[in-house]
């Protein structure tokens, strides 16, 4: 007997590492994938978007996840978008500059063709040609992000520590494009539950990144939010393979860098009864965590804070988990509005690449993985035995 019940509780240990470990390199590996070049940024241009919405799509068919929109993963919707397909030439001070690197276009900037306009310097970091309705900002740290309309002028912000020479004059060929309605989808699958299928838990992460900003500059989004998808996917696979007492549902929600579009719209569309949902949890940076995590609404649910806590100590999975209020910051925001129970996690510590072209997958350890697989398998398994 003696020996019998250590092999058994060898075989358990083993059998449960091996259920993480083995799932670790494909996280990895779809990481790589989605925030490969063939995705372009998973935004705008390219089909970016709609490729990553394939990708997802095909990956929980193949792990048996079902659709949740009748025969269908996806749940269409559109929005307007203001878009950089074409040219995106600047010259300061005579000398070409590299998109990306030494500037970025403002996202809601009208596209220009100019010739040799000069610069009058505002402030230390602001310089402006009236005449061309551009103004010109220097910035530590370049940033970029999506805009929902377009404005009848250009900004262009400069990385000053790779400025050599102060702003004088330039000339610059940017092209823009305003959709008025981009046509993008949730992708959307679930896990029936054994016991108490009506019960439904929620893991959600945005897909969509911010695409590209002219013909060769784009936003590969490894840690933002292709670390979150493939978390997502592999506990996908682990509850389809591991039927648990509640249904889940897998959210992959588009249009969260234009202003949380795709969750606003499922929150109004949703494709279960909102009070089915008992937990939502939304994964939005989880490529990183020496630092530890933060959890947002942590002090809007105490309790439910606590429990996640408890599991976090009990299995000393992160150094800390950091606990912020509400903020409109991902995906989580629109559930909670409507009374749905929900965190947004996100890793801390590590890379400093966010919404800039060195959120890549090479310098993105995924080094909490296993952490965050844990803490979500145990909180949920605590949500299912009340
Ligand atoms: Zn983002």
């Amino acid at each position: 007997m003696f020996s019998s019940t250590r092999l058994f509780i060898f075989l358990f240990f083993l059998s449960a590492t091996q259920a993480i470990a083995q799932d670790r390199p494909q996280t990895i590996e779809q990481v790589k994938t989605l925030s490969s070049e063939a995705f372009w940024g998973r935004g705008y241009t390219r089909d970016g978007m709609k490729k990553a919405a394939a990708y997802i799509a095909k990956n929980l068919e193949k792990s048996g996840v079902a659709p949740m929109n009748g025969p269908s993963y996806l749940q269409h919707f559109s929005y307007p978008v203001n878009t950089f397909p074409g040219a995106m030439e600047l010259r300061l001070n005579g000398k070409s500059l590299v998109p990306g690197l030494d500037f970025l276009v403002g996202n809601e900037s009208t596209g220009q063709r100019i010739e040799n306009a000069s610069l009058e310097k505002k402030d230390s970091v602001t310089y402006l040609s009236a005449a061309t309705k551009t103004i010109f900002v220097l910035q530590n740290k370049l940033t970029w992000s999506v805009s929902s309309s377009v404005e009848p002028y250009t900004v262009i912000y400069l990385d000053r520590t790779r400025l050599k020479t102060e702003p004088e004059n330039f000339s610059m060929n940017i092209e823009n494009r305003f959709l008025p309605a981009f046509e993008a989808a949730n992708v959307c699958g679930m896990v029936r539950g054994t016991r108490r299928p009506d019960s439904v838990l929620v893991l959600s992460a945005h897909y969509d990144h911010l695409g590209s900003m002219g013909s060769n500059t784009w936003f590969p989004g490894a840690n933002d939010n292709a670390s979150g998808v493939a978390t997502l996917l592999s506990l996908a696979r682990h509850y389809a393979e591991n039927p648990p007492a509640y249904s889940i549902a897998f959210l992959f929600f588009a249009g969260e860098e234009a202003g949380l579009i795709g969750s606003k719209y499922f929150t109004e569309n949703p494709l279960v009864p909102l009070s089915s949902i008992r937990f939502l949890l939304n994964l939005d940076l989880v490529g990183t965590g020496v630092d530890g995590a933060t959890v947002v609404n942590a002090t809007v649910y105490p309790e439910a804070f606590a429990e996640l806590e408890r599991i976090n100590n009990s299995g000393n999975l992160f150094s800390k988990l950091a606990r912020r209020g509400k903020a409109a910051n991902s995906d989580h925001y629109h559930f909670s509005e409507k009374n749905v129970p929900a965190f947004f996690l996100y890793t801390m510590g590590g890379t400093q690449a966010y919404h800039d072209i060195n959120d890549k997958a090479e310098t993105l350890p995924m080094g909490s993985y296993e952490q965050v697989f844990k803490l979500i398998t145990g909180f949920f398994s605590a949500q299912m035995d009340r």
